[in-house]
């Protein structure tokens, strides 16, 4: 199993060095033909906007819309904004075009700006003891279709989320040494490989 990290703008090392800690195979997707050897693709937090315009520049979209369709991604904050259906307060410099993975409205920068970035520990569903959630800037979950699967609120907001192989979180495991998120997520790459 190998997992994709997009690396073209944002925090992928931090999720490297995650998949690393769990002797996950990995590697760095910046061209289409990064996709071949890939069971399953991370899209990290940064700068949507800017992520956005990469994927356009490199002639990305429609490679990540097929792999999206078809094999487990997870996005963290700004990953998890391309992956929503619905995007709000989505007009910073142009209209990013999500990959429509998760039926959920999402506001960017719902939390508030750079200042209101905090840390909460939370409660999710999978887990026993409660994860240290970083919030960065974080968009705000305001809706879920009800085949969305909520794993994780914080203030009666949804914070995690999940349908089939998508996963999203609003906030960033890859800036604690904590394993847990990317390692349930490599079960889902591991379940869908079988299956397929
Ligand atoms: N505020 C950023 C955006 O709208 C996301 C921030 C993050 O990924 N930590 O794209």
């Amino acid at each position: 199993m190998k997992i994709g990290v997009l690396s073209l703008q944002g925090d992928y090392l931090n999720h490297i060095n995650t998949l690393k800690e769990l002797d996950i195979s990995y590697c760095k997707v910046r061209y289409s033909s990064d996709f071949d050897c890939i069971d399953g693709l991370i899209i990290p937090g940064g700068e949507s906007t800017a992520i956005y315009n990469l994927i356009e520049k490199e002639n990305l979209y429609d490679k990540i819309l097929e792999f999206v369709n078809t094999k487990p991604v997870y996005g963290t904050c700004a990953g998890l904004i391309l992956l929503s259906k619905v995007i709000l307060n989505n007009n910073y410099t142009k209209n990013i075009k999500s990959f429509n993975a998760l039926d959920i409205e999402i506001e960017r920068n719902g939390w508030g700006r750079q200042i209101n970035s905090f840390i909460e520990e939370v409660k999710i569903k999978p887990f026993n003891e409660k994860f240290r959630a970083i919030f960065i800037r974080a968009p705000k979950i305001k809706s879920v279709n009800k085949d969305v699967e909520v794993l994780s609120e914080f203030k009666g907001t949804p914070i995690m989320v999940r349908k089939d192989n998508i996963l999203g979180t609003t906030f960033h495991p890859e800036l604690t040494n904590d394993i847990r998120i990317h390692n349930y997520f490599s079960n889902i790459v591991e379940n869908h490989k079988v299956l397929c």
